[in-house]
């Protein structure tokens, strides 16, 4: 019996699948296209439909399907997996039972979200009346969901529940189910209480419950709603960072609109998960939101927003943000805004009137008033400026503001023909001179200059350490499934690094490689490519500090160390 991966790579070109992401070109025999890894004008990612693999000379990301997907969706390898056996109609049944007996932690948590989820959808369904109905019970929380605009058929896509608002009905049932207490903790689906004699409690309750999914539809968090408001709770409360689930790098929605990004060639930005749900409905599939995580949250790390914004990039370039343009949020998404201009994408606003969110919008003005407010939308520096010009009550006053305000968002922009175009525009609607505005503007990219060279190296960091670790841990999977002594000493201290996740990479490893004909040359390949991603690590330090250093002499030595490195490098291939 053929492994489930070498099952998928019979049906499955390396074509098809890059294909089905971006555009591809002929090259010969070879296909090309502009590198989804990294910022580029013309395409230097080649693509071997022979050998199954792909390799970028620009920055280097090489590998086969299931890196491509991994990388590209930002999954992990059994995500990766997933999304790939689904897509090629092959069942993973076999490997679900070997699975469930050496089930790792992640295996279980992922799991436990799912038994969660059923377990919130039957809520709903069962509308359970009678005692529980003061509290909110299903048939409540059904009118109410229904009131907002949204269909049967939404509230089960999205699998909607709810969480009866009581101490541990949901810990029962997990536990019913056989999951330990420290599983469900970890999960972020119960608490422990500070005095340890008293009995776990379920951290949402009385919530009409979101599940949040990775880009492969498995459920990684979920995001309560406070049904009936008693004053004191949070309107919103998230899962906590778990073991599978990082708070900064999720998009609400993104495993069920990321086809219809790519489709339409745009994103739909909006901040509630009532907002998306009610966009989908209306047709707008390709609607993503920030659901209180990710981008919208201003402590969020730039490097967190890139990686975000990369992930909405890679489908496409063009992004629309719908806010309601008085929630604190909308601040926070303009920074986003600002960062993926600097990302050279092209990014609009869409107009809603004050106070109205997307979903009152959808819902009681119907779906062409929201067609006409995303048709209608306008370039982020439009719309500021018109704020700031109607906000502004003289002259003086908006001249400062447009300097404050929306010139950092025209110095973020990469193309100096269409900074120039909205400086114009800016002479034309504020009737500030020109010259005074490009002098202005000098002085505000000089200020963010430090910033998009962060963005930059964000980027450039983000690409780089992601393929360093991919190959690292392919190679300590190796190492731990064939218990490769010579192997694991040339890997050392970075094994340690990955001995607790013993059983994840075993299985990796094992269902990778078992019919690997050659498995000694794919070590190889691994190791030379590991040298590799190590000397490119060290040339980016190099070049980075090269910017920064101002002694001739410090210059001149690392030059010195490029170049060697550069050579190492060469030998190398
Ligand atoms: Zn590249």
């Amino acid at each position: 019996m053929n492994s489930p991966v070498s099952q998928i790579k019979d049906r499955l070109t390396i074509e098809d699948v890059v294909s089905s992401y971006i555009k591809l070109e002929r090259s010969g025999v070879n296909l090309k296209a502009r590198c989804p890894f990294h910022n580029e004008k013309t395409p230097s990612f080649f693509i071997s439909p022979g050998r199954g693999s792909y390799y970028c000379f620009g920055c280097g990301a090489s590998g086969d399907i299931f890196t491509f997907v991994e990388e590209f969706e930002g999954l992990d390898f059994k995500g990766a997996l997933k999304l790939l056996a689904d897509k090629a109609g092959v069942k993973l049944e076999v490997y679900t039972k070997e699975m469930k007996e050496a089930e790792s932690e992640k295996e279980r948590l992922y799991r436990a979200m799912e038994e969660a989820a059923k377990y919130f959808e039957k809520n709903i369904e069962n509308n359970p009346e009678g005692k529980q109905a003061s509290y909110g019970a299903g048939k409540e929380v059904l009118e109410y969901l229904k009131s907002r605009g949204l269909t049967t058929k939404s509230i089960k896509d999205f699998r909607i529940g709810f969480a009866i608002l009581d101490w541990r009905k949901l810990y029962d049932y997990l536990r019913s189910k056989n999951f330990s207490d420290v599983e469900i903790e970890k999960a972020g689906l119960a608490k422990k209480p500070e005095d340890k004699n008293k009995a776990m409690y379920d951290r949402f309750r009385g919530r009409i419950m979101f599940p949040i999914s990775d880009s492969s539809g498995r459920i990684i968090a979920f995001s309560g709603r406070i049904f009936i408001d008693d004053g004191k709770s949070a309107k919103y409360l998230n899962s906590p960072e778990t073991p599978i689930f990082n708070k900064s790098a999720v998009l609400y929605g993104l495993d069920k609109a990321k086809d219809s990004i790519r489709k339409n060639n745009f994103s739909i930005l909006v901040e509630g998960q009532m907002d998306l749900v009610l966009s989908h409905q209306a047709g707008y599939r390709n609607t993503i939101a920030t659901s209180g995580t990710a981008l919208s949250n201003s402590e969020v790390s730039k490097e967190n927003v890139v990686s975000n914004l990369g992930l909405i990039r890679r489908l496409s370039d063009n992004i629309v943000l719908a806010f309601d343009g008085d929630k604190a949020g909308f601040n926070a998404s303009l920074r986003a805004g600002r960062i993926a201009l600097s990302l050279g994408m092209d990014v609009k606003v869409a107009l809603l009137p004050e106070g109205v969110d997307p979903a009152d919008l959808i819902s009681k003005s119907g779906v062409d008033a929201w067609k006409e407010a995303i048709k209608g939308s306008k370039h982020i520096i439009e719309f500021i400026l018109e704020k700031t010009l109607k906000n502004s009550k003289d002259a003086r006053v908006a001249g400062r503001e447009i300097k404050d305000k929306v010139l950092p968002f025209v110095g973020a922009l990469e193309s100096s023909i269409e900074k120039m175009h909205f400086v114009k525009k800016i002479t034309d609607l504020s009737g500030i001179s020109e010259s005074a505005l490009k002098d202005d503007l000098e002085k505000v990219e000089q200020e963010l200059k430090s910033e998009k060279t962060e963005i930059v190296e964000a980027e450039q960091s983000l690409a780089k350490v992601y393929r360093k670790d991919y190959i690292e841990r392919r190679l300590a999977g190796i190492a731990l499934w064939k218990q490769d002594k010579e192997l694991e000493n040339k890997l050392g201290e970075i094994l340690e690094k990955y001995r607790s996740k013993k059983n994840d990479l075993i299985f990796e490893a094992e269902i990778f490689y078992q019919n690997s004909e050659d498995l000694p040359k794919e070590i190889d390949h691994l190791l030379q490519n590991w040298e590799t991603e190590k000397i490119n690590e060290e040339l980016l330090e190099k070049m980075q500090e090269l910017h920064r250093v101002k002694d001739k002499a410090e210059e001149i030595k690392l030059l010195a160390e490029i170049q060697e490195l550069n050579k190492k490098k060469h030998e190398l291939r």
